[in-house]
């Protein structure tokens, strides 16, 4: 069977994106075959897609999927063919009918866990579960500001702290997502298109600020996230979806209170499989017990894979974005 998947031999706008034919080898020993059934589109593709995070070229894209194991390599034990599995990481690769990777990254995925909702929430469940939990570690009744509050990562977020008892301010541009925001349990919205964001937060929250802040939009809301932080409060400075944050001098975060920042990623969250399994595990419950629904806002061909990069590019999606091959 001839497999394919999306390529690109040099980085740029959407249009370097072809679907190509591979000749996919068998398994090496410690790898798995993973039959991909769908595949979670991410701002993070964008990045390698642009050349903002480099990778050697020609390259592969996509490091969210799920799918079924369908050929074990040497050694592997763990799992076994026909088995439904998740990936987040693993490379950039997953935008393919079918890939190989080490099987020790391979999640398996509870029978109540659709495909696609697998697809659209193994990287950025588990990123919401890492940045809450364990990097900001969210106190319960906390208020806490969320950027881009209707997108893939958002929505996650907005319901993952509503769980935790927080009170949640979001932001998003327009009154289509601000509505999706609201849905998910933000107690107060913010249109950044429209509205000074620190100003709103300080009224909110009687002068004081925010003890934690969400920042995946980056640069052009970072001002506005040093500006909404309490006194000795902390900015998760977690992408660059409006492009990164440069030139920071650590004076600014005195003068704005003292504040902590940290700019993580989720693989150093996830650094063994104990830690992965835990993490995972949390994030299945979450979706099992009702405090996660995880909303799809829109679907592509793998072959159009060009064109869900644009809606995402142009703001023009909301929730998570998965490619069907
Ligand atoms: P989203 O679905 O959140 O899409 C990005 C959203 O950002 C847009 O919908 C838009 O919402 C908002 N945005 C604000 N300014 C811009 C701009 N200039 N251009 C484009 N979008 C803009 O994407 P993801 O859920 O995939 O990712 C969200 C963020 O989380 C990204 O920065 C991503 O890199 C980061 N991330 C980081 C991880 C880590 O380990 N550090 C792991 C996973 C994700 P609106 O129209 O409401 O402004």
């Amino acid at each position: 069977m001839t497999e394919q998947r999306i390529e690109f031999s040099a980085t740029g706008c959407p249009e370097v994106l072809r679907l190509v034919p591979i000749d996919l080898p068998p398994p090496a020993a410690g790898e798995v075959r993973l039959r991909i059934r769908a595949i979670g589109v991410n701002y993070i593709d964008t990045y390698h897609r642009g050349g903002l995070y480099p990778l050697p070229l020609p390259s592969g894209l996509g490091v969210e999927a799920a799918g079924v194991v369908e050929a074990v390599g040497a050694g592997v034990t763990a799992l076994v063919p026909g088995q439904r599995v998740g990936l987040s990481g693993g490379g950039p690769g997953s935008y393919a009918t079918a890939r190989n990777v080490p099987a020790d990254l391979l999640v398996p995925l509870p029978d109540d866990i659709a495909d696609e909702t697998a697809a659209a929430l193994m990287l950025k469940g588990s990123t919401v579960e890492a940045l809450v939990e364990r990097c900001a570690k969210v106190q319960p009744g906390s208020t806490v500001l969320v950027h881009a509050a209707a997108g893939g990562v958002g929505l996650l977020m907005v319901q993952w702290l509503k769980a935790l008892g927080c009170t949640v301010i979001g932001t998003a541009g327009g009154e289509a997502k601000l509505a999706l925001a609201r849905q998910a349990g933000a107690d107060h919205l913010i249109d950044y298109n429209h509205e000074d964001i620190a100003a709103r937060v300080r009224e909110i929250t009687g002068g004081e600020g925010v003890p934690v802040v969400f920042d995946g939009v980056g640069k052009d809301t970072w001002e506005a996230s040093l500006a909404a932080t309490a006194v000795r409060g902390l900015i998760v400075s977690f992408g660059n979806a409006s492009g990164p944050v440069t030139g920071v001098g650590l004076g600014a975060l005195a003068a704005a209170g003292s504040l902590f920042v940290t700019r993580p990623t989720v693989f150093h969250y996830q650094r063994d499989a104990a830690e992965r399994a835990a993490a995972f595990a949390r994030v299945f419950a979450m979706v099992q017990s009702g405090a996660l629904d995880v909303r799809i806002g829109q679907r592509f061909a793998l072959a159009d894979a060009a064109e869900a990069h644009r809606a995402l590019e142009s703001r023009a999606t909301t929730g998570s974005t998965i490619l069907m091959p």
